[in-house]
């Protein structure tokens, strides 16, 4: 008889939604039930140096997948959790948002799911419209837009097309790992510097530095501004939360060689999270302004669908004596739940607990001379590209 691994399916009908694995069922601290999870979970060696511990089927399945040990250690001979890329064949880049508390209206994101693994990552949700899980799937699962520099010029081109800050990192990274092979962020950024068009890029990889010499020559017409987030000083917390993303001193480096090349430089501390790195936003701050930051935003733990599920497994695996104390603090900020996507409240929560790190946050700004000014882009040296037939009537 073979020792084929098993995967059973089960209808979601009759699955629960997985939940953190404690090592007995237990209550957390809002009374909320915490199951074992380990119906979903995944083998520690099969996940190594990724950031979720399980891989539920994601929520428009009808169907879940559930491997199960029969008793013949099949699970065992499951293979590890390996990088894969495909390619996305959508026709267009540019995504609009008409989202009122974020500072843009239009994205482009050149890979759907992101190898930095981040257990907090927000994005996770979105690979479930592919058919794959929000946890393991999205951090090894990915999908890159090769055309992207293509398409993107050719939408840039189209009769009526208004020029305005396009944002790229805010839903995954552009310079994830798989860009130092693909170079589709370059090719991007090549486009928008021939045509002059605004961009705000928002990373945690050191990879941004490679682009340098366009980003220079950008920001010397304000056409660009970068973001690196950096969500704590802590190496062990930074490899577990953040496993493939650029090191703390690595992001605050890339910092600093963009602020030295005169290229508009913003540190996020995001997210913070409380009791696990909210204690850390003076350092950050104090750390990034030393590597010449000029601008700082800070966004609170958000935990929307999926996410909320993956975090509290992690949370439990990794930090179990601050679990509850967690969960308790982000409860106080989000109107007693775990997130709250309201309009408005979503990035910075409400209640004293919000209030007091908004406060934490604007005295270290102001202290360290942050945010003074801000960075305006502009769209003056916008020019339409050719179209593909006008290109042919010149002949
Ligand atoms: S780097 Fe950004 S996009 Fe990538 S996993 Fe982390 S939070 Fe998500």
């Amino acid at each position: 008889m073979s020792r084929a691994s098993h995967v059973s399916l089960a209808s979601h009908a009759l699955r629960p939604p997985p939940v953190a694995p404690h090592p007995e069922t237990a209550s957390d601290s809002a009374g909320e039930a915490v199951g074992s999870g380990s119906e979903v979970a995944v083998d520690r060696a099969r996940r190594r140096g990724r950031g979720a511990e399980s891989n539920a089927s994601g929520r428009y399945e009808a169907e879940a997948r559930v491997a199960f040990d029969d008793g013949w250690h099949s699970l065992e001979d499951l293979p590890p959790f390996k990088t894969t890329v495909a390619v996305d064949t959508a026709r267009k880049v540019i995504t609009r948002n008409d989202s009122p508390d974020i500072g843009f209206d239009r994205s482009i994101n050149p890979y759907r799911g992101c190898e930095h693994g981040c257990i907090y990552c927000f994005a996770r949700p979105t690979h479930a419209f592919l058919g794959l899980s929000p946890g393991l799937d999205f951090e090894s699962r990915l999908f890159a837009k090769p055309d992207a520099p293509e398409l993107l010029e050719k939408e840039l081109a189209a009769p009526g097309y208004e020029p305005r800050m396009i944002a790229i990192g805010t839903n995954t990274d552009p310079y994830q790992p798989i860009e130092r092979e693909h170079k589709i962020m370059r090719g991007i950024l090549e486009v928008l510097e021939r045509v002059g068009h605004p961009v705000g890029i928002v990373t945690k990889s050191a990879l941004v530095v490679r682009d340098i010499d366009i980003l220079a020559r950008m920001a010397k017409r304000q056409l660009v501004k970068v973001a690196l987030s950096v969500t704590t000083l802590d190496p062990k917390l930074a490899r577990t939360m953040e496993p493939r993303a650029a090191t703390p001193p690595k992001r605050l480096e890339a910092l600093r060689l963009l602020a030295e090349a005169g290229i508009p430089t913003t540190v996020m501390v995001a997210p913070v999270i409380p009791a696990l790195n909210d204690s850390e936003i003076e350092r950050i701050l104090d750390a990034a302004a030393h590597a010449g930051v000029k601008e700082a935003s800070y966004v609170l733990l958000r935990l929307p669908l999926e996410v909320r599920d993956l975090f509290r497994e992690w949370l439990m695996a990794n930090y179990p004596d601050r679990y509850r104390h967690v969960f308790t603090l982000i409860r106080d900020m989000r109107g007693g739940r775990d997130y709250d996507s309201q309009w408005g409240t979503r990035m910075k929560g409400t209640g004293p607990m919000a209030w007091m790190i908004g406060r934490r946050f604007e005295i270290a700004c102001d202290r360290l001379g942050l945010n003074k000014r801000r960075t305006k882009l502009t769209t003056s040296h916008f020019v339409r590209p050719r179209r593909v037939n006008e290109q042919l009537d010149l002949f």
